[in-house]
């Protein structure tokens, strides 16, 4: 595990190595039971908050670490050179859920949440919908006014950390015939009336993390818990999703890492034809390709990273960076798996649960194909 140390401050290596070591020692015994068992060890979550890293950019009044964003990047990587699901956890947090109650709360909503959110609190992030996932505006969950209360009906499907969250930022229209500019967040908490999790998904890969349906029957929201204004919702989904992918290349690059890791040291201990795997040309030059790519991603995500801590346009990086490391965790992977031959194909070793791991980075916050149409649109105009 090395990390181009041109790259880092003397404090940003201290950071990460106190994530990796944390991630060998607590969260490396965990990984295999809770991959069959899917289902997140509850401890670990406790240890997370004492590690601080479920509040990395919460100001520091709020109980947070109040770090920047390239923290987080930071955190999700080294968690997921272990665990992507504990990865993908901790970045629904700080780069989607923390990030929105920060940018858009009031001085209210701070007050009540934000010390929960770095101490206590597992939040969630309810955008998606059965019928609108690309297409994610065109959700149909409603939201109706009603005294000093908005009351929401519909279901949200997909919803990471659904099973352990106590706050959802809950995306529902408040007028269908405008469209996009209905659109308005909520904070929901898990104990208010009319709203239920669902059923969770049984999964190809992250399978630890979960993945729910959210339920909302006649679900009571006050006003005070609007986030942002009303029909704004859409600005709030699009700025933070722009910075959220950059958490999933973060967990992509983490995943290809532990990838890559888990490969060289099997090549180098593995025999055929009475010597070492790693003396043949063939498996050296296949090692030397995935640790190019693995570089080269790497670099994307910390340059998109790094340009939105600078307060500089980053769009034209982020997009790329999910769209590269998320291909490039697959094939390393890939190429991972043939490295380690039959035992490749099987769960006695870690290498095809990062292969299973690393599809999602292809599926959530925008697949593939949205990236490119990001990306080409951003050219052409
Ligand atoms: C494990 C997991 C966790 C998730 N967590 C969350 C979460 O926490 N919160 C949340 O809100 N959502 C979450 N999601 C939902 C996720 O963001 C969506 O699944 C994703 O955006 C794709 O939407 P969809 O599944 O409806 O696929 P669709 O939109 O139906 O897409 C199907 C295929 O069609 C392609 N396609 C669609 N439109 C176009 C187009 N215009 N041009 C070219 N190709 C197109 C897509 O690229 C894709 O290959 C999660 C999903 C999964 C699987």
């Amino acid at each position: 595990m090395s990390t181009p140390l041109t790259l880092l401050s003397e404090d940003e290596l201290a950071f990460q190595q106190t994530v990796r070591d944390f991630a060998q020692k607590r969260l490396k015994p965990l990984v295999s039971e809770m991959d069959q068992q899917a289902q997140f060890n509850k401890e670990l979550i406790k240890e997370f908050f004492n590690l601080d890293i479920m509040g990395i950019e919460i100001p520091d009044q709020f109980g947070g670490l109040e770090a920047d964003f390239f923290t987080s990047i930071l955190a999700v990587e080294a968690l997921s050179e272990v665990d992507p699901s504990a990865g993908v956890m901790v970045d629904v947090q700080n780069t989607l859920v923390n990030n929105a109650v920060v940018r858009w709360g009031n001085a209210d909503q701070h007050a009540r949440y934000l010390s929960k959110l770095s101490s206590e609190w597992v939040g969630a992030y309810a955008l998606s919908e059965a019928g609108s996932g690309s297409d994610a505006f065109a959700l149909a969950t409603t939201a109706k006014e009603a005294g000093d209360h908005y009351v929401l009906n519909g279901n949200k499907l997909w919803i990471t950390n659904g099973a352990e969250a106590d706050l959802f930022i809950v995306f529902a229209t408040v007028d269908k015939d405008a469209g996009y500019k209905g659109i308005t967040a909520f904070l929901v908490e898990r104990g208010f009336e009319g709203f239920t999790v669902g059923k969770k998904e049984d999964k190809l890969g992250i399978r630890a993390s979960s993945t729910c349906e959210l339920i909302f029957t006649d679900c009571k929201v006050p006003k005070e818990n609007i986030l942002g204004e009303v029909g704004k919702g859409y600005k709030i989904a699009i700025e933070t999703l722009n910075e959220g992918r950059i958490g999933i290349g973060a967990q992509m690059v983490g995943i290809a890492q532990g990838a890559y890791d888990a490969t060289l040291a099997y090549v180098k201990s593995r025999e055929q034809f009475g010597k070492s795997i790693a003396d043949f040309q063939g498996v050296q030059f296949q090692l030397a390709e995935m640790r190019t790519m693995l570089e080269a991603s790497r670099l994307m995500v910390y340059n998109a990273a790094r340009l939105k801590d600078s307060g500089a346009d980053f769009l034209k990086e982020a997009a790329p960076a999910k769209l590269y490391s998320s291909r490039i965790a697959e094939k390393i992977c890939s190429i991972g798996v043939e490295l380690f031959g039959g035992n490749g194909f099987t769960k006695e070793y870690p290498i095809e649960k990062y292969y299973r791991d690393a599809k999602i980075g292809q599926i959530y916050e925008g697949t593939s194909n949205m990236q490119l149409q990001t990306i080409a649109k951003m050219e052409l105009s």
